[in-house]
């Protein structure tokens, strides 16, 4: 389950471009178990059906009527003179809905009508930019449920820079093979959007994974562990948090062959070198981040999480079981344990975008306490 399950939530449906894809946004928020009303201009009719607007929520639709046409297109052509009017507009469909018990309400408006009313964004709503310059304009659903939930989401790390590292590495031998590790980088990007959503400016340096780019996050791939570490120092000093989720390798093989390795006698041994501690390296800078480690551990759990927040230096770990059946590298479900010094946290089992969400509410406090 999403962050977006029973939340309810009033679409207003203009009549503009945007709303042709109504129907396939609707659709997407009530699999998410949002509650839906809908509240459509007067125009709206023209772009799309409004009983398949209500078969779609279960609601009959309602109709605004007062003031300003609701519509996107009129935002976006209405001069810098109208800006008053488009204004008033807005603030009549907002007053008239201020004492209806909605968690969010969402406006679909177009690049061109954000920049011209700023103070759309002011209004406290999910004002969604499109491309502009295409005939019709199309919202990434994606986008759009990342930026509702984010709009429902306390913002507890509003402005604040942080970099996550997510993923396994994987260290060539030759150009065809490597030593990588099973991580599936699954918690880490859950911790990116995680902290994207509490509002936070979120890097995220990834080794190699099947996953999606998290929606609002600036994404830096990388294969290495001497990759993760150059990208990483070239933007840790701007950084006040730093999340480590990455399962670094900690060997490379001594050397990468330039061409394939031929099948040859019935052993071969593979000469390693140690790769960097790129968090260790980090948390021993002068003026280091808040830094956030994790644990993958097999047995022994909180005594050998509680010796890396030591000796590692760091102010927070996030331990987790990894080997079992459930949790661990490629589930996603997750049971966290967190230990900071004085203190822990024992997250109950749930999905690895719960417990992100639940780590970064502890990151948030404990960088806010900090000295
Ligand atoms: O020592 P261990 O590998 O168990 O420590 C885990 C923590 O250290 C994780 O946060 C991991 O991302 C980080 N780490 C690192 N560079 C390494 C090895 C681990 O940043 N070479």
């Amino acid at each position: 389950m999403t962050g977006l399950n029973n939340k309810k939530i009033l679409v207003c449906v203009s009549g503009g471009a945007s709303a042709h894809q109504m129907p396939e946004l609707l659709a997407a928020l009530k699999a998410q178990g949002a509650e839906l009303s809908v509240l459509a201009a007067p125009d709206a009719a023209d772009w799309v059906s409004l009983d398949l607007l209500a078969q779609l929520t279960g609601t009959a639709v309602r109709l605004h009527s007062q003031g300003e046409p609701f519509s996107e297109t009129r935002l976006v052509q209405v001069g810098e003179q109208l800006s008053e009017v488009a204004q008033a507009w807005l603030d009549d469909v907002l007053g008239s809905l201020s004492n209806e018990p909605f968690d969010t309400t969402l406006f679909l408006a177009g690049a061109t009508a954000v920049e011209r009313f700023p103070s759309i964004d002011q209004l406290g709503q999910a004002v969604l930019p499109t491309e502009t310059g295409v005939p019709l304009p199309r919202f990434d659903i994606e986008t759009i449920l990342a930026l509702i939930e984010k709009s429902l989401t306390p913002s507890v790390l509003a402005d604040r820079r942080v970099l996550v590292t997510a993923g396994p590495t994987y260290e060539d031998i030759d150009p065809v093979r490597f030593v990588g590790n099973r991580s599936s980088g699954k918690m880490g990007y859950a911790v990116a959007a995680a902290a994207w959503r509490a509002g936070a400016q979120v890097t995220l340096v990834s080794g190699p994974v099947a996953l999606s780019p998290p929606v609002g996050v600036t994404l830096i791939k990388v294969r290495s562990a001497q990759q993760m570490l150059s990208a990483v120092e070239t933007i840790i000093g701007e950084q006040e948090i730093y999340i480590s989720s990455a399962a670094v390798a900690d060997y490379r093989p001594a050397q990468s062959a330039p061409d394939k390795i031929k099948k040859g006698a019935d052993q071969m041994a593979l000469s390693m070198v140690a790769n960097p501690d790129i968090l260790r390296g980090v948390a021993s800078r002068p003026a280091p981040p808040f830094c956030v480690g994790f644990a993958a551990e097999t047995v022994r759990v909180e005594e050998y999480a509680r010796g890396k927040l030591a000796s590692k230096n760091l102010q927070l770990i996030a331990a987790n079981q990894v080997g079992g059946e459930t949790g661990g590298f490629e589930s996603d479900q997750n049971r966290l344990e967190l230990f900071w010094p004085g203190g822990s946290k024992l997250l109950a089992w749930s999905s690895k975008r719960e417990q992100a969400q639940q780590l970064i509410a502890v990151v948030a406090e404990l960088f806010a306490a900090r000295d």
